[in-house]
């Protein structure tokens, strides 16, 4: 607010200025979708902002949950914002017994959402229902006693208060073949090196830096192809990685292709590596470095 403190100033900064004010906080992607956002409203939108929740939503990294958010609490618009906690509150109060996180369920919670919004003050209202959920109506250990809506709670009165919400199972995390190409060069002074490229701005690792890597999404129930794709002699590996939903067998091999400079990547030392490597190259680098060196 201080270095921005308008939207037209925010569309006038320089990526990198926004991008060097955000540096530790994670989720780069919410400060280019922030400046995305304020160059929408400054050039097309002559500095006005959205009106309406629907409005706020078509700007970039902005979703329901959030459009809701603003558009009530700062314009007054009578949106329910249903984030997780609003959802077992609802899902407890009209005893839902629909899956929450699926089309029906989650249309009755809407639907109920709507109905307890108090339009005179929408944004209070949300807050409220937000806090309810967060501070009395826990996930686990409800304090009933002390709920304020407690008479009308239908959970409550039917004994399901801890079947609620429903949520369909969890799927199986998907099964992720990786294989990293380590391209490998020595350098000018005489060290090792290794190819290094950027992230694309979206999907797995986005923005971190990473060797080029293919990664094939198994066929669900597939096991691991043994020896069709490991037993190569260039190979080091499998490591396996989880990620939220993902489950990932890596593998690298020393590449024989040249490195490819279109791809804006970078040369660096063997031993000094990359700040800003996926977790799973971190955790095998001593490994990989003393493969590295047997090549
Ligand atoms: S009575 Fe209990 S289950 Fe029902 S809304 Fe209140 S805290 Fe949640």
């Amino acid at each position: 607010m201080a270095a921005f403190p308008t939207v037209q100033d925010l569309a006038a900064a320089d990526t990198d200025a926004v991008m060097a004010l955000w540096k530790g906080l994670g989720y780069y992607s919410r400060a280019r979708n922030l400046h995305k956002a304020a160059h929408i409203i400054a050039e097309e939108r002559a500095g006005k902002l959205p009106q309406n929740a629907t409005d706020w939503a078509s700007l970039p990294g902005i979703g329901p949950y959030t459009a809701a958010a603003i558009s009530s609490i700062c314009f007054d618009e009578a949106v329910p914002v249903v984030d997780g906690n609003v959802q077992r509150v609802v899902s407890r109060l009209f005893d839902i017994e629909d899956a929450v996180d699926r089309k029906k369920g989650k249309a009755a919670v809407d639907t109920a959402c709507q109905a307890l919004i108090d339009t005179r003050n929408p944004g209070k209202s949300n807050q409220a229902w937000m806090e309810l959920g967060a501070l009395v109506c826990a996930p686990r250990s409800p304090r009933c006693g002390e709920c304020p809506v407690a008479e009308g709670c239908l959970a409550r009165q039917r004994g399901t208060v801890l079947d609620r919400p429903v949520k369909q199972p969890k799927k199986a995390p998907q099964a992720v073949d990786v294989v990293f190409s380590v391209h490998l060069r020595t350098g000018p002074s005489g060290d090792q090196q290794w190819w290094v490229e950027r992230r694309p701005e979206s999907g797995i690792w986005s923005q971190l830096e990473s060797f080029p890597c293919t990664m094939d999404m198994r066929a669900p129930g597939a096991e691991e192809v043994k020896g069709a794709v490991p037993d190569r002699p260039k190979r080091f590996g499998p490591v396996a990685h989880i990620l939220t939903h993902r489950k990932m067998t890596a593998w690298f091999e020393v590449a024989t292709d040249p490195a490819r400079p279109s791809n804006g990547g970078r040369w660096v030392d063997c031993m000094e590596g990359t700040a800003n490597w996926p977790r799973l190259i971190d955790k095998v680098l001593p490994e990989l470095r003393g493969w590295i060196g047997k090549k």
